[in-house]
């Protein structure tokens, strides 16, 4: 089944009881955070303190910060190992035949041809073999991150506000055990999303038995370190292995992936997932498939390191992936994805056709640490690669745009869903902060001051009768023109 069916199953399935719990919540929380002097201090963590664990709404996802603790001097960020491809390097073939400028259109064409849909091998291999960082029996203390050397120096609070991830030792409890039951479902899980990208991507093969370094240990927290027959001998038909732990997490953070090693291209071969077993239950199924279609979608490319070996048509380095400017109207530094196929996609969506539209913003960090990895919420909302994801997550033909200008997918945007959030709404509502908006989207700014602020989008707007009818999405109320 398709992931984007489960989205919208899920989507009917709402139960109104449920609804009205998350905007209660929401309501709390825009109240708290409109009272709060500091807001960029206190990100919106409302899941994870006032729900259990079963009643998770959303994934945070922390990939921000992982690509922060890899920046730490010793820790290895990714190794490169080249790759045979059966049209071994585009570079040399126009070398070839470069001086017949027809026969470059005709190569391009080909090498379109030669992409075929990616095989993501899956290796469960590690699952329960991290003795200082899986939970195997109740009360086992393990690290998250490297916390200090002797265990009870940094306790974890697994409901933390703040830290919801950090350096600390785990207490851990009987949801954080993997058993059978747990595994099984993590499988399926994975299994269908691989299956989605072989459906949504295709990439050059790799020619005979994709190879890897095992240098260093793949991946986070300590990684994975690769089985020695895929060293020795390479993992056959394979175009990337993802290396699956299921290590604890705190917070709502469902689950995490990085890349680890990449071809010549720059394009990853393996990354490490890992997923938390307190979210594999039979509740938090849909959620956590449009979770690992985001953390996955991570270690393919919507990754700031990643962007840095995005390649043009001609597999030449991209000189601009993203553009940092200082903007008046919304009174920040903002950085935007200037790729042309977002582009593109972002004028269809937005119907943003003025020349003033340069780039789609990514979500700016809030100005502390890293940034880059997740969509800008104010401008994508329910978009899978916003840095919250939840069972109204869309894929967007700009995030497949994305993946498809980094010169090493080819994108098949029938596996886009619709994203309602900003359609059509011109220019004017990709540049201006949210206080601004009109129509739909105008928000009743005298009832909160959230509106202006830049980061969150989920509390920005309080309880307000729109001018039109909301996406159904969006609806929470019986009246189609009121929301939150
Ligand atoms: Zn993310």
């Amino acid at each position: 089944m398709e992931t984007k069916d489960l989205f919208r199953r899920a989507s009917r399935k709402l139960k109104k009881p449920l609804v009205f719990v998350v905007f209660k919540i929401v309501l709390v929380l825009v109240c708290v955070k409109s009272a709060n002097a500091e807001p960029q201090e206190n990100k919106l963590q409302w899941q994870s303190h006032e729900l259990g664990s079963k009643d998770v709404l959303s994934h945070s996802c922390i990939h921000d910060q992982l690509l922060e603790q890899r920046r730490k001097p010793g820790r290895k960020e990714y190794s490169v190992t080249p790759q045979v491809y059966a049209e071994s390097s585009l570079s040399n073939s126009l070398q070839h035949k470069g001086r017949a400028l027809l026969g470059i259109s005709r190569l391009f064409e080909r090498q379109k041809d030669v992409k075929k849909p990616i095989r993501i091998y899956l290796n469960y291999d590690a699952v329960g073999h991290s003795p200082d960082r899986d939970c195997r029996t109740v009360g086992d203390i393990v690290k998250l991150g490297e916390p200090p050397v002797y265990p009870g120096a940094l306790a974890c609070n697994p409901h933390g506000d703040p830290p919801i991830f950090g350096d600390c030792w785990y207490n851990c409890t009987l949801d954080d055990i993997s058993g059978e039951d747990k595994r099984h479902r993590l499988r399926k899980a994975l299994g269908k999303t691989a299956d989605w990208f072989r459906r949504a991507l295709a990439v050059e093969p790799v020619k005979g038995s994709l190879r890897l370094s095992g240098y260093s240990a793949c991946g986070q927290d300590g990684g994975v370190q690769l089985p020695r027959e895929y060293v020795e001998e390479g993992v056959a038909n394979a175009d990337l292995v993802l290396l699956v732990t299921t290590r604890p997490t705190t917070g709502n953070t469902l689950a995490w992936a990085v890349a680890c090693e990449r071809d010549q291209w720059g394009r990853a071969i393996a990354g490490h997932v890992n997923v938390a077993p307190r979210h594999l239950t039979a509740e938090a199924e849909t959620l956590l498939s449009a979770t690992l279609i985001h953390e996955v979608m991570h270690v393919l490319g919507f990754d700031p390191h990643a962007f840095a070996h995005f390649r043009d048509e001609r597999k030449r380095r991209r000189t601009q992936v993203t553009v940092q400017s200082l903007d008046e109207k919304l009174g920040r530094m903002v950085t935007r994805v200037v790729l042309p196929r977002v582009v593109m996609h972002s004028r269809y969506h937005y119907g943003a056709f003025s020349e003033n539209f340069t780039g789609l913003e990514l979500e700016d960090g809030g100005g502390r640490g890293t940034s880059g990895s997740h969509w800008e919420k104010r401008l994508l909302m329910n978009e899978i690669m916003t840095g919250s994801v939840d069972t109204r997550s869309v894929v967007s033909k700009m995030t497949l745009a994305l993946l498809e200008d980094s010169g090493w997918y080819q994108a098949n945007y029938s596996m886009a869903d619709r994203l309602d959030w900003g359609r059509n709404q011109g220019t004017e509502f990709v540049a201006s902060p949210c206080n601004l908006w009109k129509g739909a989207y105008h928000c009743n700014t005298t009832q909160l001051s959230g509106c202006t602020y830049n980061r969150e989008a989920e509390g920005y707007c309080p309880i307000v009768s729109y001018s039109g009818e909301l996406p159904q999405w969006a609806r929470y109320f019986p009246q189609a023109n009121k929301g939150v």
